[in-house]
């Protein structure tokens, strides 16, 4: 009788083969990082190591999860926060 093979341990270095999907739940909604958790079975620790991976970073202002290269700001100094965030 077959049985399924044992689930292989999670490497880090591998991109999660919904990474983009996730990445786009995560920064797409306010509770995007529990939604993440919840729709692709992830904790907390893995979903920030994917996100990382997928260069998402949370705002330091609001905690929004966003594109590292938004914290950056447009040229000139970098501001650490989000388009939202950052004064007009
Ligand atoms: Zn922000």
């Amino acid at each position: 009788m077959m049985r399924s093979s044992p689930p292989l341990p999670m490497r880090a270095a591998m991109p999660h083969p919904h990474l983009s999907a996730i990445a786009d739940l995560v920064t797409g909604y306010v509770n995007g990082f529990d939604r993440a958790c919840a729709q692709f079975g992830l904790d907390v620790q893995t979903l920030e190591t994917l996100l990382l991976d997928a260069n998402v970073e949370a705002c330091p202002g609001c905690d929004w999860y966003v594109d590292s290269h938004e914290l950056l700001g447009e040229g000139d100094a970098p501001d650490g926060h989000c388009d939202n965030c950052r004064p007009s």
